[in-house]
């Protein structure tokens, strides 16, 4: 990054041109960029891979990029646990965890994310015991707005630690993360096409039986790529390429089953830039709340083509986790940049507002500040220690201070 530059995000809907842009190799680089920013008075943001589709990175002052900031710190395959450099992106990840024995519980779509932006808007991937990244994370360090370092974790400052797994940036800036870790495993991909009705009606026990289930309705097709991920003892293989019979926009979710890794199997490739929005709902809700989704989709929204994913997720206690203390159904519906997305994601709002629907952090909604603490029990206590730790806002952009807390 350099001086007076404008940045964007990944889909070119957030646009910024901050006072200085810069890129810290260690945290002694980073304490002096804080101290200048410091002087200058410039409230403080850091962007990740920008993956976010809300101005959450957005900053009039000074906005950082922590690629520098890079790699597996340290592993110990006896407690299992890995510590990171919080800008590692997550593909980063896997090959150094293997050499060690181990592996991420789990991850999202994609490993394009950097590791703090990922845990940060509470990023998850798949699966009714899994819970989002963030929950894989056991301590951190943090920069603070008084210009200290500030190691947490359940027993050292376990007020922050709680916070600070799901903040947005509004903490401070965290520049190592330790996540607990799982014994290296191979997962099985399994991926194929259901009818509309066949999905729902086998829902329950897929999920029930699939270690990692989602699927993807396609309005267009009224049919559901469905995939499948279950560890197995088996070793690396693939499906020899038959060719395959999906065509259309449900081909590119099926593939010829094969064995790998885990962080080879569960990433995917998201190549064309869309606009998302995203909610969390209650598990039992789920299959009622998509029905609602495809019937405003058929009626009202047929020239949206894009399909929408179905997610399972496992509850936590993180403040501001969108599955905060229930069992969870995440939902997605997207629509191509470059077309428009408002009207219909707007009316699709609604419908996940009839749910309790807790928006995802990173993607679109126009929820009120007023609504999400309605929406979260424990919003209060996460602005408590917000405030304690950086009572004059040097963390926050007017995004946050005029959407999400005002
Ligand atoms: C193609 C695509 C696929 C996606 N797939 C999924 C998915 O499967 N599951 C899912 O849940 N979400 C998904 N998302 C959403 C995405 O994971 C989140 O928006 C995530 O936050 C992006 O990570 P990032 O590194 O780009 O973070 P950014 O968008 O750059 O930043 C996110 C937040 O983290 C903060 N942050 C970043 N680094 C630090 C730091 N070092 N210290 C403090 N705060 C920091 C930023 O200030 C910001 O508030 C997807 C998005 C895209 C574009």
């Amino acid at each position: 990054m350099s001086t007076s530059a404008s940045w964007t995000n990944w889909s070119g809907g957030v646009t910024c041109t901050p006072a200085r842009m810069a890129m810290p190799e260690n945290e002694a680089a980073l304490l002096t960029l804080f101290r200048e920013a410091e002087r200058a008075g410039w409230e403080m943001r850091v962007a990740g891979t920008g993956h976010s589709f809300v101005p959450l990175c957005t900053s009039g002052g000074m906005l950082l990029s922590l690629d520098g900031m890079q790699g597996v710190i340290a592993t110990d395959p006896t407690t299992m646990q890995a510590t990171i450099w919080a800008g590692t992106k997550i593909h980063q990840i896997g090959a150094p965890l293997l050499a060690a024995g181990m592996a991420m519980e789990t991850m999202g779509d994609i490993d394009r994310q950097s590791l703090a932006g990922a845990i940060s808007t509470g990023t998850h991937g798949a699966g009714p015991t899994l819970g989002s990244i963030a929950t894989q994370v056991v301590g951190l360090r943090l920069l603070t707005a008084s210009g200290d370092y500030l190691d947490c974790a359940a027993e050292r400052e376990p007020e922050i630690f709680a916070a600070a797994r799901v903040s947005l940036g509004m903490l401070g800036i965290i520049t190592r993360i330790t996540l607990r870790a799982l014994p290296a495993y191979r997962l099985h991909e399994h991926t194929w096409v259901a009818s509309f009705d066949e999905c729902m009606d086998n829902l329950d026990t897929l999920i029930a039986a699939t270690r990692h289930f989602e699927f993807f309705w396609s309005p267009g097709d009224d049919a559901c790529a469905m995939k499948a991920l279950h560890p197995t003892d088996a070793e690396r293989w693939e499906q020899p390429d038959t060719e395959s019979a999906v065509t259309g926009r449900l081909a590119r979710y099926i593939h010829p089953d094969r064995v790998d890794w885990s962080y080879r199997i569960l990433p995917s490739e998201r190549n064309i830039r869309f606009n998302e929005m995203e909610f969390a709902i209650p598990a039992a809700q789920g299959p009622d709340c998509l029905r609602e989704l495809r019937r405003l989709m058929r009626e009202k929204h047929p020239d949206v083509t894009w399909p929408v994913e179905y997610r399972t997720l496992h509850a936590d206690d993180i403040p501001l986790s969108p599955a905060y203390g229930r069992e969870t159904v995440t939902i997605s519906i997207h629509q191509d940049a470059t077309l428009p997305h408002r009207l219909f994601f707007t009316d699709a709002e609604a419908i996940f507002r009839n749910h309790h629907g807790r928006p995802h952090w990173g993607k679109m909604h126009w929820h009120t500040g007023r609504e999400l603490r309605d929406l979260y029990p424990r919003w209060d206590e996460f602005h408590a220690v917000r405030a304690r730790l950086d009572p004059t806002g040097r963390f926050l952009n007017a995004y946050l201070r005029a959407e999400l807390l005002g």
